[in-house]
């Protein structure tokens, strides 16, 4: 039985994001004692880095925005795969989260009669983004931090002790989900009992004993070379799902986000907000044409202008001219940059042109996009006030995730197991808006961190940790310091060497657009790359090495890595966040389809036996019909290019 400190508690929120802040909070005032484990410093989560802001249809700037047109964004800009019951949530709840915050103390932007300022973004009918200039995540993130504070504050003065009902591990890495060692006969999947984490700074192991777990670990992108994302977007919680036994769904669904920084290398894949597009700026390819009107999709036609003076008199007069198509949804706009650039009218450095200069006066970019205007001016020395940007798609966002039960968050088969946020699947469906994140963060980790405790405090036994599974945990952290498990005369494999192959591959292979014999090749490279990351050595010590926390991070990134191609194998239809160039159209059929994967061992073991085989199995599951009410929202003419006749008869 391995010797580890054991703390107990009601819930363990894995992950300091918008999401697993937010699940935190709600699990602390519903009275459980609650835990929050992250690998980053307190307050410096991923979300941190959100720009433009958080969508929520409160109507101040255009009073024709309801719950019911964002609900009809959100589905169009996911192909209608969103699971609907979601996106309802969703659309209509966002508001309250957003004066919530607001009590909370967040200081948003103003309209010019002191209401809560809202921005145009790609595929919201209305502007409905709430903002903080272009530091939205920042202020999201510091209100929250600031709202546990008071809590602890509360305890403080209730027990004697801040951390009575509510502490923040920092810091610390979670590697399994631990299971209760004697599940009830209806647990079919088992439930959970805690967590094993280690301390990053002093690599000490530690169990966070729990009934309930809520994981908020977002995304995935560090899988893809060119990223907009965070160090910490290394797939763990969507890993220590599938560990777990709770299946992962739609992972084909990766979105590259249009405009990401091209050049200077070092800082290729850095976001450029789509609020520089919100606020007018434009797309030009080196020929100085503005692109994108000549890439409307046919399901889109009739929403967006079809010449450049309609696009520009929308920003003054938006309730008689249709939109530019430079706002529309990342999909259609980042396959635009990419034809462009492949047929040869590309910026020097391999991306496009994007120009707010000659759109707004210096003044109102420096203070519309401050963040925008350092970035550039910092990063490549580009004065964005006076010229054009260049930029490329960038891998940003993953719709595919844990798949979870919409109203509960609860994931399937593992009683006691949450996911919220971006590591949770099915809300945005095959393409997520933008803005529509930190909504989802707010809704859906309030959501879990309410069900996650109402759940630990109906239980009748409190589980307990299985002590195979925590000695195992140790051994498998401990694995990349032995000569272990390396077979004869094999010699250590580098991980940062690995990670980068990984990168590569999944760029080249699995990337925005996809081909089948490519993938093949992706999941023949992935099978190599696993048997070789088992054999990842580092050397040292356990206090803070980076090589071993890497060497860890390999197994979830490989694992994430072969849900996605194996599912974009899978779906033979173009759609959202998946483009196959040998399958280019979008197939009613297709929309019927859901894909899980799951764990090819249900024990949860790794053992590579067969590489080729792989560690996933894939399975094909129906869509639930989407409610009648909410397919009223549409016009028929509309449902007929989603909806197969079957489905449009029912
Ligand atoms: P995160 O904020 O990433 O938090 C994840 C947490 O999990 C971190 O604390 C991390 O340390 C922790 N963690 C991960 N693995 C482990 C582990 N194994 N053990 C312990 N802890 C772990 N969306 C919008 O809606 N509007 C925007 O304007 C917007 N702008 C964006 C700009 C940029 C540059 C980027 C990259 C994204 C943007 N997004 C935006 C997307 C949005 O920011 C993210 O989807 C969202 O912040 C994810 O939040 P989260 O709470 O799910 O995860």
């Amino acid at each position: 039985m391995s010797q580890v400190e054991r703390q107990q508690w009601d819930v363990v929120v894995v992950g300091a994001g918008g999401a697993g802040l937010r699940a935190a909070i709600e699990a602390r005032e519903q009275g459980a004692r609650t835990a929050v484990i992250c690998k980053s410093l307190f307050g410096k989560a991923h979300t941190v880095m959100a720009e433009g802001g958080i969508a929520a249809s409160m109507g101040n700037v255009n009073s024709g925005d309801n719950w019911q047109v964002h609900f009809r964004d959100t589905l169009r800009g996911g192909k209608f795969l969103n699971q609907w019951r979601m996106a309802e949530l969703h659309a209509r709840e966002a508001p309250d989260r957003v004066w919530e915050l607001e009590t909370w103390g967040a200081l948003f932007d103003r309209t010019a009669d002191g209401r809560i300022s809202q921005r145009n973004f790609g595929g919201h009918e209305y502007p409905r983004l709430a903002h903080v200039g272009d530091r939205t995540g920042l202020e999201l993130i510091r209100t929250l931090q600031q709202k546990i504070v008071s809590l602890q504050q509360e305890d403080y003065k209730e027990f004697g002790d801040y951390e009575a009902r509510l502490k923040v591990f920092q810091e610390c890495t979670v590697t399994r989900v631990l299971k209760d060692e004697a599940p009830d006969e209806g647990d079919e999947g088992g439930r959970v009992g805690g967590a094993f984490c280690y301390d990053r700074e002093s690599g000490r192991f530690f169990v966070l004993e729990a009934p309930s777990v809520v994981l908020a670990t977002g995304g995935i992108g560090k899988s893809f070379k060119v990223t907009s994302n965070s160090w910490e977007y290394t797939g763990d919680g969507h890993a220590l799902a599938l560990l777990a036994g709770a299946p992962l769904l739609n992972m084909e669904f990766v979105q590259f986000h249009p405009t990401g920084m091209v050049w200077p290398p070092s800082v290729k894949g850095i976001l450029v907000t789509e609020s520089v597009r919100g606020d007018g700026g434009v797309l030009r390819n080196s020929e100085g044409k503005r692109f994108m009107f000549d890439y409307v999709p046919d399901v889109f036609k009739e929403k967006y202008a079809q010449s450049e003076e309609e696009g520009d008199r929308w920003y003054e007069d938006p309730d008689h001219n249709r939109r530019p198509p430079e706002l529309l949804p990342r999909d259609e706009v980042a396959r635009a940059i990419n034809a462009e650039v492949k047929a040869g009218r590309g910026s020097p450095h391999g991306g496009v042109f994007l120009d707010v200069s000659t759109r707004m006066p210096a003044d109102v970019i420096k203070r519309r996009l401050p963040s925008m205007y350092h970035q550039f001016k910092e990063l490549a020395d580009v004065d964005i006030t006076a010229e054009a940007m260049e930029v490329g798609p960038t891998c940003h966002y993953v719709m595919g995730g844990i798949a979870v039960d919409s109203d509960t968050a609860a994931t399937r088969r593992v009683a006691g197991l949450y996911a919220a946020g971006e590591v949770a699947g099915g809300m945005h469906g095959s393409n997520r808006l933008g803005g529509n994140s930190l909504s989802d963060l707010l809704v859906f980790g309030r959501r879990a961190g309410l069900h996650a405790a109402r759940y630990a405090a109906g239980l009748t036994s409190r589980p307990v940790p299985d002590e195979v599974q925590v000695d195992t945990a140790a051994a498998e952290a401990l694995r990349p310091f032995s000569a272990e498990g390396l077979e004869d005369g094999a010699t250590a494999e580098n991980p940062y060497t690995l990670h980068q192959e990984l990168q590569q591959t999944m760029n080249d292979l699995v990337g925005i657009i996809r081909r089948e014999a490519e993938m093949e090749q992706a999941l023949e490279k992935l099978a190599e790359l696993r048997v070789r990351a088992r054999r990842a050595g580092v050397e040292g010590h356990r206090q803070f090495n980076p090589g071993w926390h890497l060497a860890l991070d390999l197994r979830n990134m490989l694992l994430v890595s072969e849900c996605v191609a194996r599912a974009a194998l899978e779906r033979t239809e173009s759609r959202g966040g998946h483009t196959r160039e040998d399958h280019p159209a979008m197939n009613r059929e297709w929309r019927r389809a859901n894909l899980l994967c799951q764990l090819a061992d249900p024990s949860g073991g790794l053992a590579a036996t067969d590489p080729v085989r792989g560690q996933i199995d894939l399975v094909r599951v129906s869509t639930e019909p989407i409610r009648p009410d909410l397919l009223a929202l549409f016009d028929k003419e509309e449902l007929v290019k989603y909806l197969t006749e079957e489905e449009l008869y029912e």
